[in-house]
């Protein structure tokens, strides 16, 4: 069938079988005479999948009944918004921890609504590690703590959660939701694209506690409130149909996988491919994360030279390896290994970069 593997960092990779799964009920959706692209956000089809997807996301987390999952547009984006905008309270401060281009995305708009303080930045050495839970001290008055949960472009990743007691922890997990299983007592909110892990662009997961979201500023403008997302079961005005469609065939696929914890074995086993090429040729492959903070979901490094790098990039596209190349803010290269990316696909890229040190070292 030609299909390639892709290392893009989101949109990306699809499980196969959801895809067929997608083609199969494309014209008619359970016999409805519909597809899922055409069917109205009211009708009970849809109805039943926007419970089944909140249901498998919370069964996977091993959330209850505490916790609300809501699906929304805007993308994780909006997020660095809408968090200040129902958090960062008059006479509070709100406190980030920087590790990645996101996390400055996301400050610059807490600034826009409040005082945010940075409490911790690994931006002197270039965004190649996090902060370990002892360095974060929080300031007085805090609104909550913000992490970047896993740093996409710089290939970062939070293995250690801190406790922040009552201060509020929010966590931007655009590209390891669902990846493994997390502390979930320690979050109060955790936000995520699905374009990466769990879905199709177009489509923000976000899954906070209840009582978090309880007593929001009634002047906010509505969409911009998480408490109409949870009081009308994200079907305040039309959500995003087709992309929570696909958010429910993909959680039902990492359910038919054994859930988190297997999905996490396998994870594990796929980044330990690519690391341990790094590992082996350090003078070649240089990784751009510090070991402690490397990311089970994007492998970042670079080569000796542009030239090599854009060489690299071409010839592994040739081999059906593809969207190799590293985020703009850093360069280099980028192998981002989703869920959805298969451990033949990791074995493909590491045999691949075994090959190409031999013949340019
Ligand atoms: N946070 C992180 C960690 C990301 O990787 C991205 C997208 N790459 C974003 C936020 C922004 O997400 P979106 O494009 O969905 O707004």
């Amino acid at each position: 069938m030609g299909r390639i593997y892709n290392f893009g960092a989101g949109p990306s990779m699809m499980p196969l079988p959801v895809l067929e799964q997608a083609q199969r009920e494309l014209l008619d959706y359970k016999g409805s005479g519909m597809s899922m692209l055409e069917i109205s956000h009211r009708n009970a089809l849809f109805e039943e999948v926007n419970d089944q997807a909140q249901a498998h996301i919370k069964q996977l987390l091993g959330m209850d009944d505490s916790w609300v999952v809501m699906f929304m547009g805007g993308g994780a984006s909006l997020q660095f918004s809408m968090i200040p905008m129902n958090f960062l309270t008059p006479g509070k401060v709100a406190a980030y921890a920087i590790t990645s281009t996101f996390s400055e995305k996301a400050i610059k708009e807490a600034h826009k609504v409040g005082k945010a303080v940075e409490i911790y930045s690994s931006k002197a050495t270039g965004l190649d590690r996090v902060p370990r839970p002892e360095e974060l001290k929080l300031p007085e008055n805090c609104a909550y703590l913000h992490l970047t949960g896993n740093c996409t472009a710089e290939g970062l990743e939070y293995f250690d959660y801190p406790d922040t007691g009552d201060v509020p922890l929010i966590v931007d997990m655009s590209s390891d939701i669902l990846s493994r299983p997390i502390p979930l007592d320690k979050f109060s909110l955790i936000y995520n694209g699905a374009q990466k892990n769990i879905g199709p662009a177009g489509v923000t997961v976000v899954m906070a506690k209840k009582e978090f979201l309880k007593g929001r500023d009634p002047q906010l403008p509505t969409m911009m409130n998480y408490e109409t997302f949870a009081d009308h079961d994200s079907t305040y005005n039309t959500p995003p149909v087709f992309g929570v469609y696909l958010v429910d065939l993909m959680s039902q696929w990492l359910l038919d996988q054994g859930g988190l914890g297997a999905m996490e074995k396998r994870n594990r086993a796929k980044a330990k491919l690519v690391y341990d090429v790094l590992d082996a040729h350090p003078g070649f492959y240089r990784g751009h994360a510090q070991k402690d903070s490397r990311s089970l979901m994007n492998v970042t490094f670079n080569l000796p030279s542009k030239e090599l790098e854009t060489r690299f990039v071409a010839e592994a596209k040739e081999q059906g390896l593809a969207g190799l190349k590293g985020h703009r803010s850093i360069g280099g290269i980028r192998a981002s290994i989703y869920n959805a990316m298969p451990l033949e696909g990791a074995q493909a890229l590491t045999d691949f970069m075994e090959n190409f040190w031999k013949n340019n070292r």
